[in-house]
């Protein structure tokens, strides 16, 4: 088929019609299908049920420093699961606080703290007369969650493959002393997949920002969540090249088991420089006698050291790779070479993203609802949920069962392709 800007009204008229033939068959089939949230499936989350075994009411739960874990104590993580994900984080375990199950937690709570308390002995930002953040889009809707419900303004950064346009981060960065973060998900984003290049990190970590209180946060979440064996992603670590580049303090790294172990049942972890972490344990220890110490342990006794957790990812790698090139394939065979949409062939994480025609994606997204299949909603991928384009669309292939997806994906392309046509008509 050839691409619908060349096609005639005559044509696109023909073809609207028989696409929605073709829609009101899939209305008939009574789908109830989830496609909107990057959550691992069942499959996945069986896979470490282990961890259910791995700690016995027989077993000696004192840790290597002979903590007893099940007491009070221990602020910043027993050094044996300080150890495990700092080797996740490709980081020093001195660098490392452990904290509890989720790192967006941990993300809500830094921006919080320095509302209220300021970045080492800076004015608290309630207290600054404005606060921004630069978000590069489309990103994950948490993050913009976040910095909306602090009433910080947020600035869109276009991205590209090499990770955001980096000339303008620069350039706002050190114009305006009320930038004070930037939001990156630096490895397999979401939700484009992409991973910065070796170029961006180094430019990240040479920003010069106005603000002595500026920090990058690095969400690192997708950082052993390869598709593949032997077509990884590898990046330049963000702390040390901050530390080359004589910015030690410019960073906030967060990651967490959450995709690795279980979702909410998981351990979570800041790293940063000595001067942060000093600056973060002021208020850690009143906010904590200190974090899930049982669950750090049995993480710890679970995967063993980071070898076990590379294995372990591997089998997830093996569950979610045949849904992404699924979902790939359908989106080729059904949309290629028409002009009506493009999408990322990630090579891990946990999304795909779809740039449709401008103006088309609220009223994809609305169809594939009507029809039962509930996508993320359209703007979603932007700060205040607005996409100046209203084309973005987050894919997320992981949840639902091979067959489901299939189903749910080739009825999406119908929506892309039908929604295309009435627009091009109008
Ligand atoms: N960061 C990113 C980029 C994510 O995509 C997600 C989950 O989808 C999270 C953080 C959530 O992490 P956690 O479960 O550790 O709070």
């Amino acid at each position: 088929m050839k691409p619908y800007a060349e096609m005639s009204k005559e044509e696109l008229v023909a073809l609207r019609r028989d696409l929605k033939a073709k829609y009101h068959d899939f209305q008939t089939k009574d789908l109830k299908l989830d496609m909107s949230r990057g959550k691992p499936s069942v499959e996945q989350l069986d896979l470490s049920m282990g961890m259910m075994d791995v700690l016995s009411s027989d077993d000696d739960l004192t840790c290597e420093d002979g903590t007893d874990c099940r007491n009070y104590g221990v602020l910043t993580g027993i050094d044996e699961a300080k150890e495990l994900l700092a080797d996740m984080m490709e980081v020093n375990p001195s660098t490392i606080i452990i904290y509890g199950n989720s790192s967006l937690n941990v993300m809500y709570d830094t921006v919080s703290r320095a509302m209220t308390h300021g970045i080492m002995g800076n004015e608290p930002w309630c207290r600054q007369d404005k606060i921004k953040f630069l978000c590069p889009v489309p990103g994950y809707d948490r993050h913009f969650a976040i910095t909306e419900y602090f009433g910080i303004e947020m600035i869109n950064v276009p991205m590209t493959s090499e990770g955001p346009d980096m000339d303008m981060v620069e350039r706002l960065v050190a114009s305006d002393p009320a930038i004070k973060g930037i939001w990156c998900v630096p490895k397999y984003s979401n939700p484009q997949g992409y991973s910065y290049s070796d170029e961006t990190v180094r430019r990240f970590a040479r920003l010069e920002p106005a603000a002595p209180d500026f920090r990058i946060f690095w969400d690192n979440a997708y950082g052993v969540h390869h598709l593949y064996d032997h077509d990884q992603d590898h990046l330049i670590e963000i702390l040390a090249e901050c530390k080359r580049a004589g910015n030690p303090d410019l960073v906030y790294k967060f990651a967490s088991t959450s995709k690795i172990s279980f979702p909410g049942s998981g351990i979570a972890a800041i790293a940063t420089s000595h001067n942060n972490l000093e600056d973060i344990k002021v208020q850690l220890k009143n906010q904590t006698i200190g974090h899930d110490k049982v669950n750090q342990l049995r993480h710890v006794r679970f995967f063993g050291d980071i070898h076990g957790m590379v294995e372990h990812m591997r089998k997830h790698a093996d569950i979610i790779r045949p849904k992404f090139e699924a979902v790939e394939e359908i989106l080729e065979r059904e949309l290629g070479g028409l002009g009506i949409g493009q999408w990322t062939k990630p090579k891990g994480g946990y999304f795909i993203s779809f740039d449709s025609l401008d103006g088309c994606a609220k009223d994809i997204v609305a169809r594939c609802k009507k029809a039962g299949v509930v996508m993320t909603g359209a703007g979603a991928t932007y700060p205040y949920g607005k996409d100046p384009h209203d084309s973005n669309i987050r894919i997320a292939p992981t949840y639902p069962p091979l067959g489901d997806l299939v189903v749910a994906t080739e009825l999406f392309a119908l929506c892309v392709k039908l929604t295309s046509a009435e627009k091009l008509l109008k």
